[in-house]
């Protein structure tokens, strides 16, 4: 489905936002996390305008629990700083305000901005009145660029902003919500609509198009018929993306309890190879390998939303195995150590995603040992070593979702089945038994056999 949108509207003849009242909608204080309506009240209190923004009025509107709790202000970083003793700034192109509360919880305040006109010089830039001693007591002047010729009105806030449904506001004036964007027809469509012209849009920052997806697919949304055909076209923009920037954007649904979803919408929109080359290629390519993957991903997501664990290194060893399964199968290569082969081929696969060295390191570990794990159930031949390997407990995790697309809740899941396939082997578990145990008492070595893979 297509929508006449409307770019850049907040110049002369300033745009009148839909205002609902209280009255009109379902958001109510109690819906609020505490500690971020402190902050809302504290603003409004010392005379300025402050609006709650983004994924938790869009995730009240819905009926979720929102995952955190954004405000946005017309105070500027430096006079929020003097309100909250418990507040850090951030951030160097654009300032925020990081509120910091009991529990690691932080309630970011951002200042209303508007898109950033490249040409202008720093030195043109307009005063923070709270900024020089705040900067200077911490002896950050020299390396801080505040970004006043940011700073904007509600309605540039709203407009530059990515997706119709993440830009209303809630004002803790009055409680009514402010729509500059069409974001309330849209929710009320269930759909997800970028602002402004898509293309445009993603080539100023192509990761909208993840976070398209990502939406689209958490809250079961239909993508709005633009903002959908330019991900097509654009989807190779994303190469141009920070690495680091993409990983950040991977952990967000790795844990999420929607992995499933957000990631049948990456391969539906052929994103899985630009995003992760040859990994992505043995999903989105190997007949049969994306539907197997995707019934493991609804399998870890149930375990998340039940409150249970299922670490992003574990999710990423079963969306890499299709392709180590490849690699592995085709050989190290004479005298050449297998981890050592798979870590050299990882370099070459593509990536435009960074893969964190201790991520990578324990997703070549799993992997390898779910190989032996595959090999051994064919076979009825087990080396008793391979319970000694530090990611054991992981692989034997791994393993039974690739096997049998379940999940088991024993407490050495590997073990069990190959005892029931092969009962009269001579695996580690039977004959061998008394010996391997006498080895753990002198070693002392933990067996990585407990019930839940390690973090
Ligand atoms: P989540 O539930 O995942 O936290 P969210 O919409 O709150 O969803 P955040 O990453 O917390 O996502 O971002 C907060 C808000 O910042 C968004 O709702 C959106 O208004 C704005 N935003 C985030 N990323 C971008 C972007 N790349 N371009 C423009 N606006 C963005
Ligand atoms: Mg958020």
């Amino acid at each position: 489905m297509t929508k006449t949108k409307t770019a850049a509207p907040c110049g002369k003849e300033s745009r009148e936002p839909v205002v609902l009242s209280r009255a009109e909608h379902a958001i109510s204080r109690r819906d609020v996390d505490p500690d971020a309506l402190k902050v809302l009240y504290r603003l409004y209190r010392n005379g300025f305008t402050a609006y709650m923004v983004g994924g938790a009025v869009r995730d009240l509107l819905v009926g979720r629990t929102p995952k955190d709790f954004d405000v946005v202000t017309d105070a500027h970083p430096g006079q929020v700083k003097k309100l909250f003793s418990n507040c850090m700034l951030i951030g160097r192109r654009f300032r925020l305000a990081h509120i910091r509360f009991r529990g690691g919880k932080v309630i970011e305040v951002a200042t209303f901005r508007k898109e950033p006109e490249p040409e202008m010089e720093p030195e043109h830039e307009a005063r923070d009145p709270g900024e020089p001693e705040d900067l200077e007591a911490q002896g950050q002047a020299k390396h801080a660029r505040t970004d006043n010729n940011s700073f904007g009105t509600p309605c540039e806030d709203a407009f530059r902003r990515d997706l119709t449904i993440n830009a209303l506001f809630y004002d803790i004036s009055n409680f009514s919500i402010i729509d500059y964007v069409g974001g309330l027809e849209d929710i009320d469509q269930k759909r997800v609509c970028v602002i402004g012209n898509p293309h445009e849009r993603y080539i100023e920052d192509p990761v909208r198009m993840w976070r398209v997806l990502r939406h689209a697919a958490r809250l079961g949304f239909t993508i709005e018929g633009e903002t959908a055909r330019a991900i097509r076209l654009d989807r190779d923009l994303l190469c141009s993306c920070s690495g680091a920037r993409l990983f950040e954007e991977l952990n967000k649904d790795l844990s999420s309890g929607h992995v499933g979803p957000v990631f049948q919408a990456l391969y539906d929109y052929g994103l899985l190879t630009v995003l992760f080359g040859k990994v992505g290629r043995a999903l989105q390519e190997t007949p049969g390998t994306w539907e197997a993957l995707r019934r493991n991903l609804d399998v870890a997501d149930a375990r998340v939303r039940a409150g249970l664990p299922f670490p992003s290194e574990i999710v990423l060893s079963l969306l890499f195995w299709p392709w180590a399964e490849k690699v592995l199968s085709a050989g190290a290569g004479e005298g050449r150590d297998v981890h050592d082969a798979l870590h050299d081929e990882l370099q070459e696969a593509g990536l435009i995603v960074t893969i964190p060295k201790v991520m990578k390191a324990s997703i070549v570990q799993t992997v390898t040992i779910v190989e032996r794990m595959f090999i051994a159930m064919e076979t009825g031949r087990m080396r008793w070593s391979l319970r000694k390997r530090s990611h054991y407990r992981d692989a034997s995790f791994v393993f039974p979702l690739l096997f049998s697309g379940e999940l088991s809740e024993s407490p050495d899941p590997f073990g069990g089945m190959f005892r029931e396939a092969h009962p009269s082997s001579s695996g580690p578990w039977n004959k061998k038994r008394s010996r391997w145990r006498g080895r753990r008492r002198r070693t002392g070595r933990g067996t990585g056999t407990g019930q839940t893979p390690s973090a």
